[in-house]
This record gives structure tokens, C-alpha cells and sequence, in this order.
């Protein structure tokens, strides 16, 4: 569990959460603002932390990490510090205010009440878009006027989904996307990561950390990315009576591929809607799919500088080593330099373009066989060269 110093890439945000802090003079709501996988919930945790913290280190502001409150957050047991995810696809009134037939909900039953471990009582609302307008009204109030040692954490991807009336009673957080290169050397130094496994991360994530150390921190993926690459090396070069062959591979990769598609990590909810198993199966399937298109490219990319590089003269002057900085995946600058060769930069661009339009085509849901088929009879060659 990261604390404020060990948050990466968000400096201003930091910032501004310590120093609120270390002056005792916190908002009662913050709204943390950015993409899904930015860092939003690592961020949030680490200032919950320090909130309710008894001892904080004080020079920056931290949470100690020692006293009752930080060793029963680590442990996830303290009770006053709350998580509420949504129920299904929205976050709902029930969640919040007991109401008949339902569970005791947890602002009834605690928000009257001093905190007796901690400093403060923390309501973390995981995804504050998905609250439902009578559940966001109900939080109005408390918004407005919370007890002096009610902490209000909200996260949203979506600001615009979220009522303005909640938003206006918030001090917004932006979180940012970390800059690329920042990111890989992150996960180099805290994942230990190669650079090569670092930058494919990087790119593969699109520079969203929460992602990238989700990933870097599955054993399987680096299995996975492997198999995936070993895949990519056989296409350049095969004739085009293989393409459906090699199609049929595709599909059968992307069926064992599970970490990199993030499958293993969802827990179903139990309040979700139940959804209809081969429903689930098909869109499971396509995730999976899509995950290999994603590696898949990235090696298409470094085919595409590496063949642009050795057809210009003021490119082909980096040395190799700079060479292997500019690749996605270059720890295979060998195989990736002859395999450069058996098309033009034409060829290259067209590869990518052909993967870009694989792409749109499963999310707007065509055949998976179709799509698979079209894209490999796109990407070999017509002589096998
Ligand atoms: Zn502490």
C-alpha cells in the first residue's frame, strides 16, 4: 500500500494534499479526476492514510506507517476508513442510507460518530460518475456540512457524469497521465523490469501507471508477451497460403492469453446483474483478442522504424545502441532488423493500419473468425518475401 511519498508522477497533486495536511485544513471532499488506470485509487489511499494517521511523519507530511490506524489500513481492517464501489453499474442510495429490506448501510451507521482509531473517518466513493442521482442527492447535505472529522474521497473518469451541484462542493484533484519515459523508468526501478519489458509496458498501457504496475506485477504476463512477440516473428515472412493458418493461431493465443487482458483480477460483483454465460465468454474472448492486437502492434511499430531508419540517412546514422532506446521491443533488435527488411516502409505502415482496423472492427462487435482472417491475409505478403 503506497503512501504520499511513494506516489509517482503526481507531484502537483501531492503537493497540494500535503499541504492542506500539514496546515489541519482539509476540504471535506475532494474529487480526484482522471483517466481509469491513472493512479486515481493509489493516490487517494495513501492521503486516506495519512488523514486518519495518529503520528504522521510531519517533514513532507506522511502517514507514519506504525501507529494503530496505519497498521490496520495496511492489513485492510481499519473500519473508518470505507471503500464504496458501485453495486452493479451504479453506486445506489442503499450504499450509503439503511433502507428497508436492505443491509445497515454505513453512513447511518457511522457517520455520527468521533473516529476512535484513526484521526479521521475517510468514505472513499470509488467511482463517483456511477452514483445515481437520488444517491448523489443524499450525499448533498453531508457534502455541505460534514462533521469536522468526515473525510469525503471521490474518484471520477468522468467529471461530467457527476452531478455539478457535488462537484461545486469539491476541491478537484487532476490526475495526470505520467510522462512515458518517467513511467518506464518507474517500473525499472521499483518492478524490476528490463528496459525492454519496461518500455513495452509503458506503451502497451498507453502510459497509465495503475495498469502498467498491475501488469508488471503478474508473473504470467512476461509468459504471455513472450509467446505473443514468438507469434509476431512468424508472420513478415510467411507465404499468403498461411494466412488463415495463421489466423487460427491468433485466435488460439489469444485464448491462453489472460493476464495481459486483466482477466484473472475481476472478482464478480455479487449485486451485478447476472449475465448470460456465453455473453460473458464471447466478450471475455474479444478482450483477450484485443490484448494480442495491442502487443502485436507495438511490434509492427518497431518493424516500421527500423525499416524507416535503414532507408533514411539521417536516421540510420543512431548507433545501436541508441537504436534499442528508440524500440518498443528491443531486446529483439536482431530478429527485428532482419525481419525489417522483408517489406517496405509501405508494407509496414500498412501492417499497422491493417491492426488499427482489426481493432474497430471487434468493438463494433464483427466476427471474430472475419476479422482475424481479413487482418493476416493484410499482413503476409504476396510472394512469402
Ligand atoms: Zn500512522
Amino acid at each position: 500500500m503506497p503512501k504520499l511519498s511513494d506516489i509517482f508522477g503526481q507531484e502537483a497533486a501531492v503537493r497540494v494534499l500535503r499541504r492542506a495536511l500539514t496546515h489541519d485544513c482539509l476540504a471535506g471532499t475532494y474529487l480526484f479526476v482522471g483517466q481509469a488506470g491513472s493512479g486515481k485509487n493509489a493516490i487517494s489511499l495513501s492521503f486516506a492514510q495519512a488523514a486518519a494517521c495518529l503520528t504522521p511523519e510531519l517533514n513532507p507530511f506522511d502517514a507514519c506507517g506504525n501507529c494503530s490506524s496505519c497498521l490496520r489500513f495496511v492489513k485492510g481492517t481499519q473500519p473508518e476508513i470505507v471503500r464504496i464501489a458501485p453495486a452493479g453499474d451504479s453506486t445506489q442510495i442503499w450504499q450509503f442510507w439503511t433502507r428497508d429490506n436492505k443491509p445497515p448501510a454505513t453512513l447511518s451507521l457511522t457517520l455520527n460518530y468521533a473516529p476512535i482509531i484513526g484521526k479521521r473517518r475517510v468514505y472513499l466513493i470509488e467511482q463517483a460518475d456511477t452514483l445515481t442521482e437520488s444517491a448523489a442527492n443524499s450525499l448533498l447535505k453531508v457534502l455541505e456540512e460534514p462533521p469536522p472529522y468526515a473525510l469525503f474521497l471521490l474518484m471520477a473518469t468522468h467529471p461530467a457524469r457527476v452531478l455539478p451541484t457535488i462537484v461545486s462542493r469539491s476541491q478537484t484533484v487532476l490526475i495526470r497521465v505520467a510522462a512515458r519515459e518517467d513511467l518506464t523508468r518507474f517500473l525499472e526501478s521499483t518492478h524490476a523490469l528490463t528496459h525492454a519489458e519496461a518500455t513495452l509496458l509503458t506503451d502497451y498501457s498507453g502510459g497509465l501507471i495503475g495498469e502498467a504496475v498491475t501488469l508488471s506485477t503478474n508473473p504470467a504476463m512476461r509468459e504471455e508477451i513472450s509467446k505473443i512477440l514468438d507469434f509476431a516473428e512468424t508472420i513478415p515472412g510467411a507465404p499468403r497460403v498461411r494466412a488463415l493458418k495463421l489466423a487460427e493461431n491468433l485466435r488460439k493465443l489469444a485464448t491462453g492469453t489472460k493476464a495481459l487482458a486483466g482477466l484473472e483480477q475481476k472478482t464478480a460483483s455479487s449485486d451485478a446483474e447476472p449475465e448470460d454465460a456465453a455473453t460473458a465468454k464471447e466478450r471475455a474472448g474479444r478482450g483477450q483478442l484485443t490484448a494480442v492486437l495491442r502487443i502485436l502492434i507495438l511490434f509492427y511499430r518497431d518493424l516500421l522504424t527500423l525499416r524507416a531508419a535503414s532507408e533514411s540517412p539521417s536516421l540510420s546514422n543512431f548507433s545501436e545502441q541508441k537504436e534499442e532506446t528508440r524500440l518498443i521491443n528491443g531486446d529483439r533488435v536482431t530478429s527485428l532488423s532482419r525481419l525489417s527488411q522483408k517489406g517496405s516502409v509501405e508494407r509496414w505502415m500498412n501492417s499497422v493500419d491493417a491492426f488499427l482496423l482489426a481493432w474497430r472492427r471487434l468493438e463494433a462487435n464483427a466476427n471474430v473468425n472475419l476479422v482475424t482472417e481479413s487482418l493476416l491475409m493484410s499482413l503476409v505478403s504476396e510472394t512469402g518475401q
